[in-house]
């Protein structure tokens, strides 16, 4: 029987689970994919927009050779830091479901097409919220020139590529591809950028759109992707825009079903999880850490906030288990 298990191995999990062991646990960590999965699967040129004292986790610094960390220096530090605090992760074991039974929690897994199942006395969840694409819901989305991720944009040089959104990863996508001269569109159901767009790549994309590097069409939605097209509409009026390839950069939302399965109660309309300012959910012993707290509001938490949610936690098993001694 385990103390602790966490589900989760990102920055927020880990950040649990470092503040566990500062206080005499060693919980174990059950991921789906690698340490850090959801910033192995950024954009291989990103750069996070936080400073890197804001996204460190355990008290530990985080050096980098500029001012903003890379992901690759992301992925370095989340995976020495794992090595350092001696972290006990099961990579590639994702969690099936949480059975919830009086006295424990049953974690079913499946590890290399085997099930196998985990009995522990708390919970915490920490999934975060890359995994699952906001999607469309158009005909054409699931097509495989369609994608709601972006790795780098060397393979689409020259081509014509429709970018479908208008925050953060639409702008930084296009940008990208524009500088390996792609033929970049993007459509955009606003009629300007908003404020969360950062300060600093505001100006480029305006830029990039003014000298023609990237057409922009505001006020227009997606109707329909076909294999070499774009059916879009703009205020009543409709056209197709060329498109060999398609990033559909709608967002993120996280996966509720596990919690959903165990039991857990969310506010009305929402996939906003209830829990406690200790971020215990209304199934006792089952905590929630990260950018799963916020259901469709992706954008309230993120590391630098959600990285304060192990202390809260760690502090509130052992309590518990003091009155209970
Ligand atoms: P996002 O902020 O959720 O933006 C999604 C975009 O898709 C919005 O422009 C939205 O339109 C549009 N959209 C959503 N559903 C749509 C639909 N059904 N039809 C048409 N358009 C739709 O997602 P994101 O840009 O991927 O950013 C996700 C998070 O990652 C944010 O917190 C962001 O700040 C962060 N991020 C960080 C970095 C970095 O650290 N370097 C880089 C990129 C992103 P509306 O604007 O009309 O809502």
């Amino acid at each position: 029987m385990e103390d602790v298990i966490i589900i989760g191995a990102g920055p927020c999990g880990l950040s649990t689970a470092i503040e566990l062991k500062k206080t005499g646990y060693n919980p174990l960590i059950l991921e789906k994919g690698c340490i850090a999965n959801s910033i192995y699967h950024f954009p291989l040129g990103m750069t996070f927009f936080s400073s890197p004292d804001k996204i460190e986790i355990g008290d530990v610094p985080f050096p980098t050779v500029h001012e903003k960390p890379t992901r690759q220096e992301g992925l370095t530090y989340y995976r020495r830091l794992s090595e350092h605090f001696q972290l006990r992760i099961h990579p590639y074991q994702p969690v099936d479901c949480i059975k919830v039974s009086p006295q424990h929690f049953e974690v079913w897994t499946t590890y290399r097409g085997k099930k196998q199942i985990f009995h522990s006395k708390n919970l915490v969840v920490s999934t975060g919220y890359y995994g699952k694409a906001n999607l469309l819901n158009i005909p054409g989305e699931g097509l495989p020139h369609v994608n709601h991720y972006f790795r780098e944009a060397h393979p689409y040089a020259g081509r014509n590529v429709v970018v479908i959104g208008g925050k953060n990863s639409a702008v930084d996508i296009a940008l990208e591809l524009s500088y390996v001269r792609a033929k970049v569109t993007m459509v955009y159901r606003k009629s300007t950028f908003q404020s969360s767009v950062k300060a600093w790549v505001k100006p480029l994309i305006e830029s990039a759109i003014a000298s023609g590097k990237v057409k922009m069409f505001w006020q227009t939605e997606v109707d329909e992707i076909t294999e070499d097209e774009v059916l879009v509409h703009q205020q009543g009026e409709k056209f197709q825009i060329p498109a060999e390839f398609v990033f559909a950069m709608t967002g993120y939302r996280p996966d509720v079903t596990l919690l959903q399965r165990a039991g857990v109660q969310f506010h009305p309309q929402s996939t906003v999880p209830i829990f406690s300012e200790s971020m215990e959910t209304t199934v006792p012993n089952l905590y929630v850490a990260g950018v799963v707290i916020c259901g469709d509001e992706t954008s309230k938490v993120f590391i630098e906030n959600g990285r304060l949610h192990g202390k809260k936690i760690a502090k509130a098993i052992k309590q518990r288990e003091k009155i209970m001694d």
